[in-house]
């Protein structure tokens, strides 16, 4: 592999670890024209920009050097965050930045063909909103509530995604978006990833860098976790890591869950069963959103469910932080709130080892509701910036 090609000057310079000519030099051992041939080629393609307005000291009294950065408005991506009830789009520059955003209700369970077109005019709209066009366009990330083979871009018997399992997810959107926009849009790179994974990774890239071992728990209308680890997405061997919901607790034995089981803890603790549960007590509540509601007021058995269902999360947590001794824990979704997080700590401390969880801070989302946007656009920069991805890209140029 070229150690030294644009593709890997560019994530130097991206990471930040070397963003002047001279230091580039430094960390390649490559020579000043080399360098700057490259960096030629980065410039010709847009993807970075000398900003004469922040010089840095030069060490010898020599000329100023001049910051290189990676340019974030070159290109945008389109990404949306697909909920079983409720969807969010949004059009977002390469740093992340949200341009253009657009929500509404979207059934997840009327299947792919008519969720991803609705999709494709929704992504439509924001160009249009942004007065973007369409060849500004890189990627596409989507983010869905199931488990994800991301080498094929489907969903694998997904639990609350029904007509969804194996789907071609990325054909089916570049059909029906090229069918809103025309057939510039044939070639645009689509990716699919789970939502907690990519909620954990924006949560992680936002507010903890250098945390190396990540967990985020994603209560919403199922459970699911997402975890990080040295930087990037863990996934298990075909996807299917972190998807606990479906783990069957012992003593729930005539609890149904929507993947077909009984006792499922998805099945006692997710915002579905707490709304089935609320609205056995008296109180009608339609979802896990409903619930939500119910706690921002805090409806007093809204506010004792959520900390039982934090209990039986806690329990099932002891175990996945016993094996991977993470720094952080991110509780989110619609339940993520004090009373959840208090039933989590309670059985989470109480069942795991101290050592395990001396240095463990359980704590609340930063992104809120947008972490799943963010994370499915870093997912698809991070993918079409990679050294080797980038050099391919730019042998493609005319
Ligand atoms: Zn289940």
């Amino acid at each position: 592999m070229n150690q030294s090609s644009a593709g890997h000057l560019l994530r130097l310079i991206r990471t930040g670890r070397a963003t002047t000519r001279g230091e580039l030099q430094r960390v390649t051992g490559l020579s000043r024209s080399t360098v700057g041939g490259r960096l030629d080629q980065l410039f010709r393609a847009g993807w970075v920009r000398e900003s004469a307005g922040d010089p840095v000291e030069a060490p010898t009294g020599g000329r100023p050097a001049v910051r290189l950065r990676f340019d974030t408005q070159h290109a945008v991506v389109l990404c949306a965050d697909l909920e079983t009830r409720h969807a969010r789009a949004a059009l977002l520059d390469l740093g992340g930045t949200v341009l253009a955003e657009y929500s509404g209700a979207l059934l997840i369970n009327q299947g792919p063909d008519e969720v991803i077109e609705r999709l494709a005019q929704w992504f439509a709209l924001l160009l249009e909103k942004a007065d973007v066009p369409l060849d500004a366009v890189c990627g596409i990330g989507l983010s869905v509530p199931g488990p994800v083979d991301a080498r094929l871009g489907q969903v694998v018997q997904p639990p609350m995604m029904p007509g969804w399992d194996r789907h071609p997810i990325v054909e089916t959107m570049r059909r029906a978006f090229t069918a809103q926009v025309g057939a510039g849009a044939a070639g645009i790179p689509v990716l699919v990833e789970n939502d907690a994974n990519l909620m954990a990774y924006a949560e992680q890239r936002e507010g903890y860098p250098d945390c190396s071992a990540f967990l985020l728990l994603k209560v919403s209308t199922g459970i699911g976790a997402g975890m990080v680890v040295d930087g990037e997405m863990y996934r298990g061997f075909d996807g299917a890591a972190g998807d606990i919901g479906h783990i069957r607790l012992g003593d729930h034995p005539d609890a149904l869950c929507r993947c077909g089981s009984y006792g499922c803890l998805a099945a006692v603790a997710s915002g579905r069963a707490l709304a089935e549960q609320l609205t056995a007590a008296g109180v009608p509540t339609a979802s896990g959103s409903g619930v939500r509601e119910q706690l921002t007021v805090g409806q007093p058995d809204a506010v004792r469910l959520a900390r039982d269902a934090g209990r039986l999360v806690g329990g099932v947590l002891a175990t996945v932080v016993t094996l991977l001794n993470p720094g952080v824990l991110v509780i989110a979704g619609d339940l993520a709130g004090p009373p959840f997080l208090t039933g989590v700590r309670e059985s989470l401390y109480q069942r795991a080892m101290p050592r395990t969880t001396a240095y463990l801070q359980v704590v609340t989302s930063r992104l809120g509701e947008r972490a799943g946007l963010t994370g499915a656009a870093a997912m698809v920069v991070e993918s079409l910036y990679a050294p080797d991805r980038a050099d391919r890209r730019l042998s493609e140029m005319p």
